[in-house]
């Protein structure tokens, strides 16, 4: 199949382009490069040993759009593009939705006018929102956002039901991703935030690297295990993975949405012990206030995307601490050193 990926020069696109090309399928990236690196596409070259074909636009400019679908003959999109830093989100609202819900309006118009009706997009466990129990599970339905990042996965999940509501030749996955961290295994791509990282894996392996001199974990007196805040970890390449199955399912019509995720919590302590451990890399940490807006803890119940996709992550956490600590070792400067 012919797919194109908006944002797929990212962190998590450029781990899927490399399973799909592994898998047979063929790809055309769409990114405007606003959180990325071109030099991350000479990377997944040099890893699938073929040119990776890339449109340099934006989602929201629907003349660009309609040349990358006039030229390329895409059967499909995986949709990837958009910004997703919380903090940002609530400083900056509407460029969240200007880039997120605006542009993948436009998308979507793009896709109709080209006859493409298959899309797979990049939604998040923040829809289940703020008073959801744990674990999440796909039949609770949406809930109250806790930031205006989840606001925009909230409203484009909206907009893709009605869409496909409305029109059965569309069909839509709607893929509810839990935490992603780890890295290709040959250290060759991985995750490069722009300055001081948000998350809590980035920001461990640029402590680790020696990049920043201590760790913040965000409040140690939550109703959990040790205090710490609890999340689901799952590999990023066990993630690729799921964009494949979902695509590979999605020749029936409909929308579904699906939890990505391994079904287990684990806390900030955690995390920091299990690095130290599988790296032998000492982590010097203080305990910091809470952080506005953060869930005492998030985890999935992964059992549908399981039962309907024949997907589940296999990579365990010692998996995702030695790939991250190989691609932050090798590349201490990610893509700019
Ligand atoms: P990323 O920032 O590494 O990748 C996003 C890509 O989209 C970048 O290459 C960026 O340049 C591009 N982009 C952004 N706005 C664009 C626009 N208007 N037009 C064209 N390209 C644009 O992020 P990621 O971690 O790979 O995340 C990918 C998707 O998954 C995002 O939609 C994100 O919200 C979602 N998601 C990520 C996480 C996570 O923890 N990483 C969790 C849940 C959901
Ligand atoms: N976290 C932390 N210190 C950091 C970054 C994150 O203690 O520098 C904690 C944060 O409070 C949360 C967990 O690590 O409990 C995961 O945070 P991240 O930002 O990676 O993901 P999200 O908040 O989206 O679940």
């Amino acid at each position: 199949m012919k797919v194109l990926v908006t944002g797929g020069a990212g962190y998590i696109g450029t781990h899927t382009l490399v399973e799909l090309i592994a898998a047979g399928h063929e790809v055309v990236v769409y990114d405007n490069f606003c959180n990325s690196s071109p030099k991350a596409i000479g990377r997944v070259e040099e890893l699938v040993g073929q040119e990776v074909p890339v449109v340099r636009g934006d989602i929201r400019d629907r003349a660009c759009l309609d040349r990358a679908f006039a030229e390329h003959s895409a059967e499909a999109v995986i949709h990837f593009a958009g910004l997703k830093a919380v903090g940002e989100s609530y400083r900056q609202p509407l460029s969240y939705y200007d880039n997120n819900v605006t542009g993948t309006q436009r998308l979507l118009e793009a896709m109709e006018d080209a006859g493409v009706r298959t899309i797979v997009f990049s939604s998040s466990a923040t829809v289940y929102g703020e008073d959801a129990p744990v674990p999440y599970v796909e039949s609770m339905g949406r809930g109250r956002p806790s930031n205006p990042y989840g606001g925009t996965k909230a409203v484009v999940e909206q907009m893709i039901e009605d869409l496909v509501r409305a029109d059965d030749r569309w069909s839509a996955s709607l893929l509810r991703y839990f935490n992603p961290i780890g890295a290709h295994p040959s250290g060759r791509i991985g995750e490069d935030p722009q300055g001081v990282p948000n998350n809590l894996m980035p920001f461990l392996t640029q402590v680790a690297v020696g990049r920043l001199p201590e760790l913040s974990i965000f409040g140690d007196d939550y109703l959990t295990r040790d205090g710490t805040c609890e999340r689901d970890y799952l590999h990023v390449v066990d993630l690729a993975l799921g964009h494949l199955k979902a695509l590979e399912a999605k020749s029936a019509p409909g929308v579904a949405a699906f939890n990505l995720g391994t079904g287990k919590g684990t806390s900030v302590l955690e995390m920091v012990a299990t690095f130290e451990s599988v790296t032998g890399q000492q982590i010097p940490y203080c305990i910091a206030p809470r952080r506005a807006g953060d869930l005492p803890a998030s985890w999935a119940d992964a059992s549908k995307a399981r039962l309907e996709l024949g997907w589940s992550a296999e990579k365990t956490l010692e998996d995702m601490m030695r790939d991250s600590w190989r691609w932050q070792s090798a590349n201490p400067e990610g893509y700019g050193g």
